[in-house]
């Protein structure tokens, strides 16, 4: 926990929220996400600032949001693997772009201390996480199909596709 609260939101809010990123960007309601392409096209025009950087520069981070400065950094090793379709890596880049969507200075804060109990749906990182699986394989069109078949359509890995296709209905 990193002892950072955000305004609250609810799956169903998340849920709402993925959906209109999809329309926004000029995606379908439902199928493959590329990922790297938003990063590269879409947010470059929206003004955010995309950096890959160096194993050595960012240590254990897969990636990074700068709040209030609009730059993603995203580890070299984590861009590479996710431009060849790798579930994880795609998922890690979904969840810094919630960040970037959905948290800003406005509705940060710290909790009192890190050892505060925080509700999940205040913090940042459920929700980043919440986000990214909807955005990549949104929950409504999940039923009915096996998590072998909702991880190959939509390029996320068995586990994340386990935990989307399993989450409430909101
Ligand atoms: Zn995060």
């Amino acid at each position: 926990m990193t002892g950072i609260i955000v305004d609250p939101l609810s799956l169903k809010q998340i849920r709402e929220f993925a959906r209109k990123i999809r329309i926004m960007f000029g995606l379908e309601e439902d199928g493959y996400v590329d990922i790297v392409r938003i990063y590269e096209y879409i947010l470059q025009s929206i003004g955010v600032t995309f950096e890959i950087v160096d194993c050595a520069s960012m240590g254990d981070k897969h990636g990074e949001t700068l709040i209030g400065k609009n730059v993603i950094r995203i580890r070299e090793d984590v861009y590479d693997r996710a431009c060849k379709g790798y579930g994880r890596d795609r998922l890690t880049m979904a969840h810094e772009l919630g960040h970037l969507l959905l948290h800003n200075m406005k509705n940060l804060s710290l909790a009192r201390n890190t050892s505060d109990e925080v509700a999940a749906y205040c913090d940042p990182e459920w929700q980043a996480n919440a986000f990214a699986g909807e955005l990549l394989a949104p929950h409504k069109f999940l039923q009915g199909k096996s998590v072998e078949k909702i991880a190959n359509s939509y390029g996320i890995s068995i586990s994340a596709a386990q935990v989307q296709k399993n989450r409430r209905k909101g």
